[in-house]
């Protein structure tokens, strides 16, 4: 695949955005496919903009490119399906299917061996009284699709359990210290390259900051990244995946894996030469990969929402580099960007 010239990006968030910004450096060109608005759209070689039902737009689109991948996991099959009858998808489709599901994604971890939360499958309301009996309180109940940044998960405690309204998967409570993550990249030739986990720190859901080292003992480091290998391997992945553990007193628990590149990576901008984007540009485009190695320690904090007045006095901080998505109007919740600030 070295003459990869066109990588097809479907998602136009901030990540196909800083994943087209990696592309332009390496004198690649990006074309994003993105029903709503985009802002990779302002950095990209070509935007088009069509939901993912319409087929001319989705073949006009694989034709203009060599190679397809992805920023957003919840791409429908059907597009998929017709995608990949014109181009290769990498990260494949079994790692997207694994990821999109959270019972596939569990089950899959448990087949190889990795520890995940205890779960139990509830496909409906009335199987949910049987799931907790099984899994017991406290617990989470988190719909199998469509879930992130916290969203569709309901608590239970003990209370009455409120229903998630979808198919959805109990998961017992892990009393974890800390919660890491494994950015991992994975070549067309198998060559794995792994970045230091990083501590996160979540608040509503979102995660707010990432912060490497993450101050856990190398032994636990090591097998974080172990464990990522172990999981880009076995999907015969190519790319940059997000492997999300909890640590805790019984050791690593593997949370959740997203087959892209991920928010707690946005520090390797500022701590690595090869950083999370031309990572999985060069996976993707069958470039050699860089080796992940950390040269600062760095904490990186999202910019959500009215963190966005903060931008005045950032850029006046010394050691602070910062990230802005292009996206307009704040809202609540919303990522407008994110700092990457160089502690040592
Ligand atoms: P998720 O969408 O699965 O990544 O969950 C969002 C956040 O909820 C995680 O980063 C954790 O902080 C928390 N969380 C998720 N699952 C569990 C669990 N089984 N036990 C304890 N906390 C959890």
């Amino acid at each position: 695949m070295n003459d990869v010239q066109t990588i097809g990006i479907l998602g136009g968030g901030q990540l196909g955005r800083m994943l087209s910004v990696a592309a332009s450096r390496l004198g690649l060109r990006c074309h994003i496919f993105e029903p709503g608005a985009a802002p990779a759209g302002d950095v990209a070689w070509r935007l088009t903009t069509a939901p993912y039902e319409d087929v001319d737009a989705l073949r006009a689109f694989a034709e203009s490119v060599d190679v397809i991948t992805y920023e957003f996991e919840n791409v429908p099959t059907s597009a998929l399906d017709l995608l990949e009858s014109i181009r290769p998808i990498r990260p494949n489709r079994r790692a997207l299917a694994v990821s999109q599901d959270r019972l596939a994604e569990k089950t899959f971890l448990n087949d190889i061996g990795l520890a995940t939360a205890p779960f139990a499958d509830v496909p409906s309301e009335s199987d949910l009284d049987a799931a907790i009996a099984a899994i017991g309180r406290p617990s989470i109940l988190k719909t199998r699709r469509m879930g992130y940044d916290g969203k569709g998960q309901v608590r239970i405690g003990d209370g009455p359990a409120e229903w998630t309204g979808a198919p959805s998967v109990l998961e017992g409570f892990v009393d974890f210290s800390a919660e890491i993550s494994v950015i991992i990249a994975r070549g067309a030739d198998g060559q794995v390259a792994a970045f230091d986990p990083g501590l996160n720190v979540h608040r509503d859901g979102i995660l707010r900051t990432t912060t490497v080292p993450c101050g856990l003992p190398s032994k636990t480091t090591t097998d974080a990244v172990l464990i990522a290998a172990r999981i880009a391997n076995a999907l015969d992945y190519i790319g940059v995946m997000g492997v999300e553990l909890f640590f805790t007193p019984q050791g690593l628990i593997v949370n959740e894996i997203a087959p892209r590149v991920h928010n707690s990576g946005h520090w390797t901008q500022a701590g690595c030469a090869v950083d999370q984007f031309e990572q999985h540009i060069r996976a993707v485009a069958g470039l050699p990969l860089g080796d992940g190695k950390r040269y600062a320690a760095v904490a990186m904090e999202n910019l959500i929402g009215d963190d966005l007045d903060r931008v005045p006095d950032l850029l006046r901080t010394p050691n602070v580099q910062v990230h802005l998505y292009g996206k307009g109007t704040p809202r609540p919740g919303r990522k407008m960007g994110h700092v990457n600030r160089i502690t040592g």
